[in-house]
């Protein structure tokens, strides 16, 4: 029933039916530190990260950045910061996180396709790496902050569109000319905004980037998005004389959820990211950039809820509802992703009954998994849902005036709370009357 790969590692039922991550046993952590809980491996962050650069080996320069947004809390962002890798961030607010956490901000692109004036200040007086334009305004924007801030000028990325589709739900796609990410290749577009950002004084472009979407299952349209970059900076440098030393192919690989999907194939992704560039005698040097978020943080979390009660409507379905749910995952009501779970102090139980489970926030769209298959739950058992690391905590809410989940972490022996518990008073910390 512990399918091992959506599982943190280590992960085994000890005889007692109890789910333990090494040492540490699922049941005692949540009766010490409540639920609902999220459980993070340490371990199995840095495994996760090793099987991106492993996967890479062969095909250098190549530099890897932790996409923050899927997991910002500090705790996690150290892990993976003490591996040396780069920060990939959105706002001001995750550049931040990510400096507490060790990346170094010479080593992050600030994302962005709506990045206001006071944020783009405060990224350029922290010396920002790279700055990925996003939209003609930022450009001008850009230049206008930078003037007489800076000695060198400002590494820039131009984010593309370039118009590739790719097999995921409609709200994670991010790469066709239909988005409000990136400039889009085909109309002219991309190539304008490249020649306006080589002409400004204090800009340096010197890459192209593109994000194409998230939960991807199929290496091929990375092939695609990486001839199309190369092609791309070809023409940015016949154009504009601006040598493209950096391409940036996003990230998006999906993550299993349940174990019955297919295991990604980084190998088949690195290839398909580096092929077409070390192919181009032109781009040949030119660094390539991966940038996974979920990859790293998605396998490395347990959720862990409290079942409350149990609603069965013969004939129908039945309910079993738990004391978290779109609060702090909002991602099965956001775009369907679908989770699997187990009974944590109950695995190896047979799996006797199909069950759906519901959150425990006011929105019918608030079922956490629609179809899984468990022992029969009773009130007061303990839920456990595998591979709940990536844009969990991140998208968390108060919804419904819940404080937020605690968050612990796991490294070897140890266990140490990384987040605290929201309380209702830090709900209403900022409001007045
Ligand atoms: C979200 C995002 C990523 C990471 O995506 P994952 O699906 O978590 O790997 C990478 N690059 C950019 C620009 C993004 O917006």
């Amino acid at each position: 029933m512990i399918e091992d790969a959506i599982w943190p590692l280590r992960t085994a039922v000890g005889r007692d039916g109890h789910v333990r991550i090494g040492t540490h046993d699922l049941a005692a952590l949540a009766d010490r530190y409540g639920t609902p809980l999220y459980v993070y491996d340490a371990e199995t962050i840095r495994a996760s990260l090793r099987e991106y650069v492993d996967a890479f080996f062969r095909y250098r320069p190549v530099r890897v950045a932790y996409s923050v947004k899927a997991c910002a809390l500090i705790g996690v962002g150290a892990v993976i910061a003490r591996e040396g890798v780069d920060a990939s961030v959105a706002s001001l607010g995750e550049l931040e996180a990510a400096r507490r956490a060790g990346f170094p901000v010479s080593r992050m692109e600030l994302h962005g396709n709506a990045k206001p004036d006071d944020e783009v200040a405060a990224a350029l007086v922290a010396r920002i790496g790279r700055f990925v334009v996003d939209g003609a305004h930022d450009i001008e924007r850009l230049a206008r902050l930078v003037h007489g801030r800076r000695h060198r000028p400002q590494a820039v990325w131009l984010r593309v569109a370039p118009g590739i589709k790719v097999d995921t739900h409609p709200h994670l796609v991010t790469g066709t000319v239909d988005s409000k990410f990136g400039a889009p290749v085909s109309t002219g577009e991309a190539l304008a905004q490249a020649q306006q950002i080589a002409r400004a004084k204090g800009l340096a472009l010197v890459g192209i980037h593109a994000h194409i979407g998230a939960q991807v299952r199929d290496a091929r349209p990375y092939g695609e998005l990486a001839r199309a970059l190369v092609a791309f900076a070809k023409e940015v440098h016949a154009a504009t004389g601006a040598p493209i030393t950096e391409l940036g192919m996003g990230g998006g690989v999906a993550v299993r959820l349940r174990s019955t999907e297919e295991a990604p194939l980084l190998d088949e992704y690195a290839r398909a990211v580096t092929g077409p560039v070390r192919k181009d005698r032109a781009l040949r040097g030119a660094t390539v950039y991966v940038e996974p978020g979920r990859g790293l943080v998605g396998r490395a979390a347990v959720a862990l809820y409290r079942v409350v009660g149990t609603k069965r409507v013969p004939n129908v379905r039945t309910f079993v509802a738990v004391d978290g749910g779109m609060g702090d995952n909002i991602r099965p009501a956001l775009y369907g992703a679908e989770y699997s779970a187990v009974l944590a102090a109950r695995a190896s139980e047979p799996a006797t009954e199909e069950v759906a489970v519901a959150g425990r926030y006011c929105e019918s769209g608030d079922v956490l998994i629609r179809s899984v298959r468990l022992p029969t739950a009773h009130s007061g058992d303990l839920l456990a849902i595998p591979a709940a690391g990536a844009y969990s905590v991140a998208m968390s809410s108060n919804y419904n005036e819940t404080p937020r989940p605690a968050v612990v972490l796991l490294d070897g022996a140890r266990a140490r709370v990384i987040r605290e518990r929201e309380t209702i008073e830090d709900i209403w910390r900022l409001e007045r009357r």
